[in-house]
């Protein structure tokens, strides 16, 4: 069997080398030509636990081909994934521009039948668009050539993407075609040998399932550093909080951490766009636009602590950052937390020492030689005022008090993933500053 993936990003990527492993002969296409090179040659543009060995064992084994042709491609393809990116346009909507000149491309080119599967988060109704779009390139072409769409969300989270492709918790596939529903459960049947569902449905209803996902987990995020700034000023822990509400297996205890507020390539822009759907639909979504709003004041509370620890004043102050990436285990830096936290400490006159294990390269891009970047966590508190924690990366959990001691000017440390144990902060002399705890000072 023969498969396709266009857009070899973070999803086309992991995705086609999740499928490869299956046996199945997979090619990743890509119009950036240096991606699609540098892959040939075994670099791996992203930083993803387990995907460079995974990539390299299956391009020896002749089953993952990278290229920017799509028409040599997708030659004796069964299906092709689109799974190009989607990012906002100026009004908050998924622009479409990216998914449909594939769909486009694939109408121009394809020889036989073909399912076509949307694997990239897009709106209602997409799928109808990508039909249209093949059907009129093949119009165009005077050929009358049978294929299917289908909406196939991917739930995979970056920093455990292999893990989430491999042994998924469900796969969603929307289509109205008996046809494309066999070829997709026979190539996602390997995956769901733990006994976890394929849920077939209408593509409308697929569609919408992407969005509603990760809309409530961003909502789960908003609704908890809520009541994270409410603790902090009723005297009250979050962290008691979320034990106490988490055992409750009505609620469950993922998704309900506090922090600096999402970010990511996904959340953002994805409650965004159900948002503009919504009005699109005269169905304004209040909850998801307070989550929004929510998220966008929670990237403000770690500066405004430390200002406020500051006396507002933040002049000449040097801060020690570790974290930079959105999230751990990922290099991925859009709508991190971490570039607004920076911006407004920079716009104070502070000069940022930042370490990340591994987003420096994605944060030198991003942000030159606006801070300083540092080779370990410690070189990052030399002669600084104080140490912020933006992203819980596991090399951070626990603090060496003699040599920060040693490195720092000030012993304040501004928490912004609740990893520290504050009694523990106190007995070293530090003053602690946390989300939705109340701070500790000598
Ligand atoms: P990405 O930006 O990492 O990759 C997109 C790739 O598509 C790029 O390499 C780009 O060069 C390529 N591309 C653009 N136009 C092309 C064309 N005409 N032909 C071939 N390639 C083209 O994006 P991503 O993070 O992989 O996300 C892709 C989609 O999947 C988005 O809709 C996103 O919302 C969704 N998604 C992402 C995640 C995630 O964790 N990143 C998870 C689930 C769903």
């Amino acid at each position: 069997m023969k498969i396709a993936i266009v857009g070899t990003g973070y999803v086309g990527l992991v995705s086609g080398t999740c499928f490869a492993e299956t046996g199945i002969t997979v090619t990743c296409v890509d119009i950036d030509q240096k991606k699609i090179d540098d892959l040939k040659q075994g670099i791996i543009p992203i930083y993803e636990p387990g995907l460079e060995n995974m990539v390299k064992n299956n391009v020896e084994k002749n089953r993952l081909f990278f290229s920017t042709n799509l028409e040599e491609s997708i030659v004796d393809c069964e299906a092709v994934f689109i799974a190009v990116g989607t990012p906002p346009d100026d009004d908050g909507s998924a622009d479409l521009q990216y998914v449909l000149a594939v769909a486009d491309e694939i109408g121009r080119y394809m020889q036989d039948y073909l399912v076509i599967a949307t694997k990239s988060t897009v709106p209602i109704k997409t799928a109808e668009k990508v039909r249209e779009k093949v059907s009129n390139a093949l119009k165009q072409r005077n050929v009358d050539l049978e294929f299917d769409v289908a909406s196939n969300p991917e739930f995979l989270k970056e920093g455990a993407a292999i893990n989430d492709f491999l042994k998924p918790d469900r796969i969603v596939i929307g289509t109205d075609s008996e046809r494309a529903e066999k070829l997709m459960t026979r190539l996602y049947k390997p995956f769901l040998l733990n006994g976890h569902p394929i849920i077939f449905m209408d593509i409308t209803s697929a569609e919408m399932t992407k969005y509603a996902a990760n809309s409530m987990l961003a909502t789960k995020i908003s609704f908890m550093n809520d009541i994270a700034n409410l603790c902090e000023v009723v005297g009250a822990d979050v962290n008691m909080v979320r034990r106490g509400i988490g055992s409750d297996t009505r609620i469950g205890n993922k998704f309900i951490y506090p922090g600096a507020g999402y970010g990511g390539s996904c959340f953002p822009k994805d409650v965004k766009a159900l948002i503009k759907t919504g009005d699109e639909y005269n169905r304004s979504l209040e909850i998801l636009k307070a989550v929004e709003l929510v998220n966008d004041n929670q990237k403000g509370v770690l500066p405004m602590k430390i200002k406020s620890h500051f006396g507002n004043n933040l002049k000449g102050k040097k801060i020690g950052i570790w974290g930079l990436s959105f999230k751990p285990h990922t290099d991925d830096m859009r709508e991190a937390p971490s570039l607004r936290i920076i911006e407004e400490l920079l716009n104070e006159g502070v000069e940022v020492r930042a370490y990340d294990p591994v987003a420096q390269q994605e944060a030198k891009r991003i942000l030159g030689d606006k801070i300083e970047y540092c080779n370990d966590k410690y070189e990052a508190l030399i002669d600084t005022h104080g140490l912020v924690v933006i992203t819980e990366w596991p090399e951070f959990r626990v603090l060496n008090y003699k040599i920060l001691e040693k490195l720092m000017l000030e012993k304040v440390i501004f928490d912004g993933r609740n990893i520290y144990d504050s009694d523990e902060l106190l007995e070293y002399g530090f003053t602690y500053y946390s989300i939705g705890r109340q701070p500790v000072k000598p």
